[in-house]
């Protein structure tokens, strides 16, 4: 038995911003996307199964059928590409925290289709692999192509930027969800009081300049968060008084994030909240 490993990293949103409601019920954003050092391990076995797809997920609290996004693209994969599916095992070791807004689904999505790719359709170019992954979610397109990248329209629109300095970062998740439409449904776009300055962020990064960045960290849902979500605020202040550069939520959240310019701060940031929160990470700009 063939057996393959790959790693799929995690997300942060260094920026989210949402432009309009579209008619067909998405919203066109404008976000600079990041990825980290956390990632889920997949693990495959081509040409086995007797031509099914077979996912297991080792007790994750993630579903493990058709509805597994990893699942949903190995499907895609084979239909949009007209591959015959000669039997795939499929096996996800979780560690990117679920419902955390770090596109953890969307990873383990991203890195089917990118394996898919090798072992099946070599020459397949990048566009078709971002077009496929758009079928399967909004954030799978990034996470396909990974890296700094200004995400357009539901994500799909894509400019690569210059690489993030590969600083530490601090994650703490607090114990609840927050649900996704929920936030969403929260936005009327006209009365959002501050949008993110992504021009100037990107022209951080495009500058090297870490701490120029930091400063232009922004996410509007942050501004519609419900009263009783605080918490987060309160690891963000915790984060910042740690000596963080900058700190703010990725995606719809919950998961704080914050970035760091030296090691040791991080480190101590880390520990102090690791004590009072299971789902804390010391992790880097990948
Ligand atoms: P995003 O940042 O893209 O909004 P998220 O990090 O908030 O995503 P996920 O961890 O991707 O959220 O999980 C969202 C939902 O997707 C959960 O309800 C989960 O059950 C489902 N799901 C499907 N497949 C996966 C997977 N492989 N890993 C995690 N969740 C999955």
């Amino acid at each position: 038995m063939i057996t393959m490993t790959y790693s799929a990293p995690a997300k942060i949103n260094l920026s989210l911003d949402i432009l309009r409601k579209r008619k067909d019920g998405f919203h066109d954003m404008r976000m600079v996307m990041q990825t980290i050092t956390l990632h889920d391990t997949l693990i495959l076995h081509p040409h086995c199964g007797g031509g099914r797809i077979t996912l297991s997920c080792g007790g994750a609290q993630v579903p493990c059928g058709e509805e597994n996004l990893a699942w949903k693209a190995a499907q895609l994969f084979f239909e949009e590409t007209d591959t015959p599916c000669d039997g795939l095992e499929m096996e996800l070791r979780k560690r990117i925290p679920v419902s955390a807004g770090m596109a953890g689904g969307s990873a383990d999505a991203a890195v089917v289709l990118k394996a898919l790719r090798g072992l099946y359709r070599p020459s397949l170019p990048r566009e078709e692999l971002e077009r496929i992954a758009l079928k399967v979610g909004s954030d799978v397109p990034f996470c396909v192509r990974g890296g700094t990248v200004l995400a357009e329209g539901r994500g799909e629109q894509m400019t690569s930027l210059a690489r993030m300095p590969r600083c530490p970062v601090v994650l703490c998740k607090p114990g609840f969800g927050i649900s996704t439409p929920e936030l969403f449904g929260r936005v009327t776009v006209s009365r959002l009081k501050t949008h993110p300055d992504t021009r100037g962020l990107v022209k951080a990064i495009a500058l090297g300049d870490l701490r120029m960045a930091a400063g232009k960290l922004g996410n509007v849902f942050e501004e519609v968060l419900p009263q009783e979500y605080g918490e987060v605020f309160e690891i963000r202040d915790r984060l910042l008084g740690a000596g963080a550069l900058n700190a703010g939520m990725t995606g719809s959240g919950p998961t704080v994030f914050a970035l760091f310019d030296d090691e040791t701060r991080a480190k101590g940031a880390y520990e102090a909240l690791a004590k009072d929160y299971s789902e804390t990470y010391l992790e880097k700009i990948l």
